[in-house]
């Protein structure tokens, strides 16, 4: 029976501590995602090849210029290309 009592007290320590841990990381979330609201983190880099629609060259689309028509996304080599491209659809 005391081996019983010890246990169930070994536990609940248990309990408090990883209640204590768990704490912690919530808190450290907190800051983490608090920092990137301030806009420190950079966007995702991606190596993605997308197609210019007006001159046909292929570039990353990191460095593509978007444009958003009637819900589908086009990407641009250029300034000149997405200039162009909202032409043609006037
Ligand atoms: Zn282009």
């Amino acid at each position: 029976m005391v081996r019983f009592i010890l246990l169930l007290a070994l536990f609940l320590a248990l309990c408090y501590v990883i209640k204590g841990f768990l704490k912690g990381l919530k808190l450290r979330k907190v800051l983490k995602t608090g920092s990137k609201q301030a806009g420190e983190q950079p966007p995702p880099i991606t190596d993605e090849l997308v197609q210019d629609p007006v001159c046909g060259v292929y570039c990353p689309k990191r460095d593509a210029l978007s444009l958003n028509w009637q819900g589908k996304t086009y990407y641009f080599c250029s300034d000149k290309c997405r200039q162009e491209f909202r032409d043609q659809k006037k």
